[in-house]
């Protein structure tokens, strides 16, 4: 381990803490697991001890400890604004697991707070961005080869997760919030309106949800529709397909082999997110390290971070209203460029 190792604190030790501090602890250069924090002490320590890492009890202390240069925050949805805040308080760039904050005015509190310091330091954790199957489709439609996209149509489906039921407002803002972030990331625009419908779980729990379907009209005259389930009955899948002038394009989701065997053609499904997405969680934490070893992050900002809470504000509205709701943003600060 060198000397000028990134020395890095994790908050929130669970399903994706866990696997960033392993991912950031064995197959990442450049970096360590200088020290975790977690509620649960007994699990903190676990992690501790796979990465060699000092187990804290306080989150804040751990974001001012001077030996500590980078925060990762995988603790749950409701904790982000306020350990951001913390980080860019104390000049620390911090990792924040999606999404960024849990209301659109938190989201906003975190930017003004960036531009105060004058200093990008938060990357939201969007890994799509960084997922080979999204990547190849974003180099097919930058070489121009579909021309302008018209359509974006992104899915992703969830296996059940035992009894537990998912409200739809969860579903947009801890779910669905990933595919808000793809489709401005690959179509190029920001979103200027949302209509959300959607099937309850429970027919006594009218805002429980089983699937859920968002209408999206974007700033470049294109239209997006994105596709959410609860309970896909089959295991874990996450889509995108654009329409574009020219042609249409789909990701390639599966990596296994389409077999033809016994008069059948079939391909297995990834069970859930952490299959799914492996190979782009480990790409995460090594550009992310990369870069803040270079000088700022690279990934996906804390304004993207805000833009995708403007949609997810958005469909929260039209969940109310049950009609299209404009979405409402701040200026584009020049600073996120
Ligand atoms: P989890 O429940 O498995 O883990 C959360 C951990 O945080 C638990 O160990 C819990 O004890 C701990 N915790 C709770 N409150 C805390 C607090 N105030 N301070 C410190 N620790 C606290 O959840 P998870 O699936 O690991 O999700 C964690 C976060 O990561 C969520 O915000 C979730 O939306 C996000 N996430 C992102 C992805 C992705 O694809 N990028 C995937 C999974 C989860």
């Amino acid at each position: 381990m060198s000397a000028d190792n990134l020395q890095v604190g994790i908050i929130g030790t669970g399903a994706i803490g866990g696997l960033h501090a392993h991912n950031l602890a064995l197959r990442t250069n450049g970096a360590n697991v200088a020290a975790v924090m977690d509620i649960d002490r007994e699990r903190a320590n676990a992690v501790a001890q796979a990465c060699g890492a000092r187990a804290v009890q306080d989150a804040a202390g751990l974001i001012a400890d001077p030996e500590i240069d980078a925060i990762l925050i995988a603790s749950p949805d409701a904790s982000h604004a306020e350990l951001s805040l913390a980080a860019i308080a104390a000049g620390k760039p911090v990792l924040c697991e999606k999404p960024l904050a849990t209301s659109l005015a938190d989201a906003e509190h975190i930017v003004n707070a960036e531009l105060a310091a004058g200093q990008c330091l938060v990357q939201v954790g969007f890994m799509r961005q960084v997922d080979p199957a999204h990547c190849d489709l974003q180099a097919l439609l930058l070489s121009g080869q579909l021309g302008a996209p018209l359509r974006f149509r992104g899915t992703h489906f969830n296996p059940r997760r035992g009894d537990t039921i998912i409200s739809i407002k969860d579903a947009i803002v801890n779910s669905l919030i990933h595919d808000m972030h793809s489709l401005r990331w690959l179509m190029g625009s920001e979103v200027q309106s949302a209509f959300v419908q959607w099937l309850p779980d429970r027919a006594d729990m009218p805002h429980s949800a089983r699937f859920a379907l968002a209408h999206l009209t974007l700033d470049n005259g294109g239209l997006a529709t994105l596709e959410w389930s609860g309970d896909s009955g089959y295991g874990y899948e996450v889509g995108v397909e654009i329409v574009g002038e020219l042609g249409t394009a789909q990701t390639h989701s599966h990596s296994s082999p389409a077999i033809r065997r016994a008069g059948r053609l079939s391909q297995a499904v990834t069970p859930d997110w952490q299959d799914r997405f492996a190979e782009a969680y480990q790409i995460e934490v090594q550009d992310w390290v990369d870069s803040l070893r270079q000088g700022a992050p690279t990934g996906p900002s804390a304004w993207d971070g805000y833009m995708s809470l403007v949609i997810a504000d958005a469909c929260l509205r039209s969940v109310d209203s049950g009609l299209p709701e404009p979405t409402r943003a701040m200026d584009h600060p020049a600073f996120y460029a």
